[in-house]
């Protein structure tokens, strides 16, 4: 199969909506990550995007419709305070978790009650949600387990030959995956975090709680429970407060022959690898917003040439910096 990519207008549109009905995968990009999308009510095309990631058959996906569509006719039971954070956060990197209606196909949610629901606010992704008139189920655009997709160019490393389609949308913004909240209990909790923080929904919806799973205890989101976002090459992960060993590591591996490269913030750069050529820097920037955005598109970048990346956590590690540090520790943690 020839791979093509595209940029966003009214002919790949056309060729995008088409495949879509004919049950065929089609990536387009969101202001998160790149999605590899089917049809939800399409039972058949739904299992291809498990076949074509090498995804799990217990990890649900979840479904991207376009602003103007109405939620009712995917879930049920919405209570007051999703309203309000979909009123508030949507469309944005905010995935709600709600009971299903059954409408979409039970691949969807791997036979769950509930289903993901998610409106991207990427102009790119919403043109393509609101012209294709389709609930589309899309996990992130990466053979399963990989780092997960920014660019058309990310995609097609993982899928040329395995999809049709891979709709351009430039770089996404947000760099990591949505938040995913449980909003069938009394309490919205964050199953996975993201750029939209634990804090910012409970100024909404009053209160808030994240999922940690006790030992024993069924996993909610059973995303949670995989090994995630690794690049092809050895990584190792250290503390700010450790970067002083990170430093020895690099140099100790370097004058072995191995290529080995840092990642850091831009903060721990300057304290702690200024001896470090620029060369072998994988910069993740200053703020919270520009580390997140950074994370896999560096990921992506080292993998290529690097035997071994070297990262470092930054130092704050609250709000956003919650969800980087959970990409991050599955991607380079051992
Ligand atoms: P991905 O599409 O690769 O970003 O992964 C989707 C994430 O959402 C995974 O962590 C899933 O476990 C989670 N998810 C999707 N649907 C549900 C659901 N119905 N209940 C709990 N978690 C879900
Ligand atoms: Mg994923």
């Amino acid at each position: 199969m020839q791979t093509e990519i595209q940029k966003i207008d009214e002919g790949s549109l056309v060729t995008a909506k088409k495949i879509l009905y004919d049950g065929g995968l089609v990536a387009f990009p969101t202001e998160t990550v790149y999605g590899l999308g089917a049809n939800a009510f399409d039972s058949s095309a739904v299992k291809k995007i498990y076949e074509v990631k090498g995804r799990p058959q217990d990890n649900p996906l979840i479904v991207h419709v376009h602003k103007d569509y109405d939620l009712d006719r995917i879930v049920c039971d919405i209570p007051q305070y999703a309203a309000k954070l979909a009123e508030k956060f949507l469309p944005g990197p905010l995935t709600l978790v709600l009971k299903s209606r059954q409408t979409v196909s039970p691949v969807v949610s791997c036979g769950l009650e509930t289903v993901g629901v998610r409106m991207p606010s990427h102009e790119g992704a919403q043109r393509f949600l609101k012209y294709a008139d389709l609930p589309v189920a899309a996990p992130s655009a990466n053979i399963s387990k990989h780092v997960s997709p920014v660019t058309a160019e990310h995609v097609y490393a993982d899928f040329n030959g395995k999809i049709p389609l891979i709709l351009d949308g430039g770089k996404s913004s947000g760099g990591i995956e949505s938040t995913v909240l449980d909003c069938t209990g009394a309490v919205p909790c964050v199953l996975r975090s993201g750029l939209i923080t634990r804090e910012m929904i409970a100024e909404v919806a009053g209160d808030c709680t994240t999922f940690v799973p006790k030992d024993g205890e069924k996993v909610r989101s059973p995303g949670m429970k995989y090994k995630h976002y690794s690049p092809n090459c050895r990584t190792m992960l250290f503390d700010y407060a450790n970067a002083f060993r990170a430093l020895e590591e690099y140099n100790g591996q370097r004058s072995a022959g191995v290529k080995a490269f840092i990642m850091c913030d831009d903060d721990c750069r300057r304290n702690f690898f200024g001896c470090v050529p620029e060369s072998d820097v994988l910069m993740l920037g200053k703020t919270a917003d520009e580390i997140a955005s950074n994370l896999y598109f560096k990921l992506r970048e080292g993998e290529k040439t690097a035997d071994l990346i070297i990262a470092v956590a930054p130092k704050e590690q609250d709000g956003i910096m919650v969800g980087v540090m959970n990409r991050l520790t599955k991607a380079c943690g051992s």
